[in-house]
């Protein structure tokens, strides 16, 4: 059944100290039920969409079964969630393996939802429909954007129910991950590990993640660097699609560079740096506008966890740290910058870029306009359709935006197609995103999910049939709130 299904697992974690693992399958559920599979995904990993869908494959799904050649555990991290450091694990998910893919590429088959485990604390190890699909939903989105992040294979239903607040239908989703190997993976090795056991993971770190600098003499400090580099790129590709991950506690930052746990994320429609969605961030730690600097924070307790590997003098390896990290910003702001560029059409480099670009961002904050359909307005260059229309200072810009696009070279062409791969015009509408889980959950229709899922995966398309898909939602009091 494997070798028609295409399940081709290693166990590269599993080899790893016991130190950070606790062995152990997923707790079987009562009657599984596939609703929803990634038959793209599912080709590229090896595996075949069909033999996926056999109630064998849906017992794996589901964590009835274990497929031949996995080695289960739950992985033990750490990490600071809303700044207290505190022992964590997957509390309610289990590695299954490590797919092999047919190109020879690893990446981690995770149960989410499959039940407790020695890092449950209070939790029930399980997760419901709604968030499972929600993760779905938004990882998929985030792929076709081009934002590096893992990825959803398939949900199950559990046939159980769970309690919350109220009663929910319980689920499974396979999470799809270059690794699950977190900035908290590694304060867990630093805070309770011993030196070798924190050179053994940073040896497995740049294995599987940067095998370049396998040969490197200084290669735990260009570890540090090369991590810096990729979350810098991601959180400004954050930046510039309006994506708010609500949760970049530093057990949810994952050491490959991935968007990782879809828990209270949310994309913003009206610009404004403040923008909270989760119920739980009181005092908006992290808030759209936050995101970068909450990155090197937590940059900066990952580079804490290889002090000992950075140099044998103690003093000297701290200063090798901060060096690092103090290029975190310029990183960051570097990416930023010209991804921003790219969103106007600006192919070239001129000292008053920054300024034009902030001119416009603080327009739109002023006058509460769409994040995403700004930016798809200027691409198609009907200023007309933004918030700011017939607004003086806006026209101003405006006139000052088009004669920077004359003066570089390159047709006028040229740079709307570098606006239109650059300004999505479609993102997971709360609204869009809601009324599809609303179906889903209370309805069992997952048609509308799949449709918007459809719609998702093509998000510089700019077709016709997208513009249902583009609009804001209506006008409320009551702000969007994301729970997890
Ligand atoms: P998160 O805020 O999603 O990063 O979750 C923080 C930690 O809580 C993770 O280690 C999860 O595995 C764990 N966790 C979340 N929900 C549950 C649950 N229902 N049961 C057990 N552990 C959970
Ligand atoms: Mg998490
Ligand atoms: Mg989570």
């Amino acid at each position: 059944a494997s070798i028609k299904t295409g399940w081709n697992f290693d166990n590269s974690y599993a080899r790893l100290p016991e130190y950070f693992y606790h062995r152990q399958n997923p707790v079987p559920v009562h009657s599984p039920k596939l609703v929803i599979l990634n038959e793209q995904l599912a080709a590229s990993l090896g595996l075949d969409a069909k033999a996926l869908k056999s109630e064998e494959s849906v017992e794996v799904f589901a964590g009835n079964r274990i497929p031949e050649g996995a080695a289960p555990l739950a992985q033990a991290y750490a990490g600071h969630q809303f700044g207290h450091f505190t022992m964590l694990g997957d509390g309610r998910a289990v590695l299954l393996g490590e797919q092999i893919d047919p190109e020879g590429n690893r990446f981690d088959i995770q149960l989410k939802g499959s039940g407790r485990t020695p890092f449950s604390r209070g939790g029930d190890g399980r997760a419901a429909l709604g968030p499972m699909l929600r993760e779905y939903i938004i990882s998929e989105a985030m792929h076709a954007l081009g934002i590096p992040t893992t990825r959803s294979l398939a949900v199950v239903t559990t046939g159980e129910t769970i309690i919350r607040e109220t009663e929910l239908p319980g689920a499974i989703l396979t999470r799809v991950a270059s690794s699950h190997i977190r900035v908290g993976t590694f304060q867990y090795a630093a805070a309770w590990g011993k030196d070798e056991e924190i050179k053994a993971l940073a040896d497995y770190t740049i294995k599987r993640h940067y095998p370049d600098i396998e040969i490197d003499d200084d290669r735990y400090r260009t570890l540090l660097r090369d991590v810096i580099k990729r979350q810098a790129a991601l959180i400004a590709k954050w930046m510039h699609t309006g994506f708010i991950h609500g949760v970049m506690n530093t057990d949810n930052m994952a050491i490959s560079g991935e968007t990782i746990d879809y828990g209270p994320c949310a994309f913003m429609d009206t610009y404004d740096p403040a923008t909270v969605f989760s119920s739980i961030d009181r005092e908006g730690r992290y808030a759209y506008g936050n995101q970068p600097i909450i990155g090197g924070w937590n940059l900066a307790r990952f580079a804490e966890t290889l002090i000992p590997l950075l140099h044998e003098d103690e003093e000297k390896a701290v200063e090798i740290a901060q060096e690092e990290i103090s290029g975190y910003m310029g990183i960051y702001q570097t990416h930023w910058l010209s991804g921003m560029r790219a969103k106007l059409g600006i192919t070239t480099e001129e000292q008053e870029d920054q300024a034009l670009i902030e001119d416009l961002l603080n327009m739109m904050q002023k006058h509460r306009a769409d994040f995403t359909n700004t930016f798809r307005a200027l691409t198609y260059d009907k200023p007309e359709d933004t918030a700011m229309k017939g607004i003086k200072s806006f026209d101003d810009w405006y006139a000052k935006w088009k004669a920077r696009l004359d003066r570089q070279k390159g047709t006028k062409e040229s740079a709307q197609q570098l606006m239109r791969n650059s300004n999505p015009s479609v993102i997971p509408r709360n609204h869009r995103v809601e009324e599809a889980l609303k179906a889903a959950v209370e309805q069992s229709d997952f048609s509308v999910m799949e449709k918007l899922v459809d719609v998702l995966s093509k998000p510089y398309a700019y077709t016709p049939e997208q513009e249902e898909y583009c609009k804001p939602p209506e006008p409320t009091n009551l702000p969007y709130r994301t729970f997890c």
